[in-house]
């Protein structure tokens, strides 16, 4: 099987190129047709089988393909009237997030996030990283505009959020990575209250390299009848 066999859009087969990626992995080969076909997934892969690609190309793929839709609805007129600021001030809107990725570690949600910049590279999509530990100023300088992906630990995005600097109540795809370091480090409350932060029309992805019962305890609680690979 081929990436082309996989109908990505030309801008990432060009990063797959250049990054020398010359086939799918096998979770890729299993994970992006169910994702680009619209399915939630639930998906048994350790580190090092290209499990952030299989999430991250079919994602990018997918806003690629609404940016698209956008871009025709708006050039055949559909675009909403601006209301008028007389009876309405002007109220700077919260920043959305279209993707959301949550590791369960700072130095996962960088590696998970240069992935996706080297994967989006020439996509135009904007690509965003926030971690706690650290001051939140560059990041809400960072995320002013909103994003198209945000992948986080779950402390600082729920910072965020309760700060209004972010919202994450309009998009369309919501990640799990490593779920079971995720309980194993005690943060089941925070993703829940994520969880709860969520629109319910979007599509879920969960990576685990193990499953236990809290995994699937979990998994259960938030997916919409998951599609399930393991590698
Ligand atoms: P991951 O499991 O996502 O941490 O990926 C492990 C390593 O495999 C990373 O260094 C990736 O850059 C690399 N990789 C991912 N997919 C492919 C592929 N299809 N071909 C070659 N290398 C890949």
């Amino acid at each position: 099987m081929s990436f082309q066999s996989l109908a990505l859009d030309a801008s990432l087969l060009k990063a797959l190129a250049e990054l020398n990626y010359l086939e799918p992995t096998p979770v890729q080969q299993q994970a992006i047709p169910e994702v680009l076909a619209g399915y939630d997934l639930m998906a048994g892969a350790q580190t090092g089988t290209g499990k952030t690609a299989a999430f991250a190309l079919p994602i990018l793929q997918g806003l690629l393909t609404r940016r698209d839709a956008l871009a025709v609805e708006v050039s055949a007129g559909f675009e909403v009237e601006a209301e008028s600021d007389d009876f309405y001030p002007a109220q700077k809107p919260t920043p959305q997030i279209k993707a959301l990725v949550l590791t369960p570690t700072r130095e996962l949600a960088q590696q998970v996030h240069a992935s996706f910049v080297k994967y989006g590279e020439h996509t135009g999509l904007n690509c965003q990283l926030a971690y706690g530990g650290v001051s939140l100023t560059p990041q809400l300088k960072a995320l002013k505009d909103g994003a198209d992906v945000l992948v986080a630990t779950p402390g600082r995005l729920l910072d965020l959020v309760f700060k209004k600097a972010i919202n994450i109540r309009h998009l369309s795809y919501f990640v799990l990575d490593e779920a079971d370091r995720m309980l194993d480090m005690g943060f089941n409350d925070e993703i829940q209250k994520i969880i709860r932060q969520l629109p319910k029309l979007r599509q879920t992805m969960l990576f685990s390299a193990s499953f236990n019962d809290s995994v699937f305890k979990l998994a259960k609680s938030f997916m919409n009848q998951p599609k399930r690979i393991a590698v």
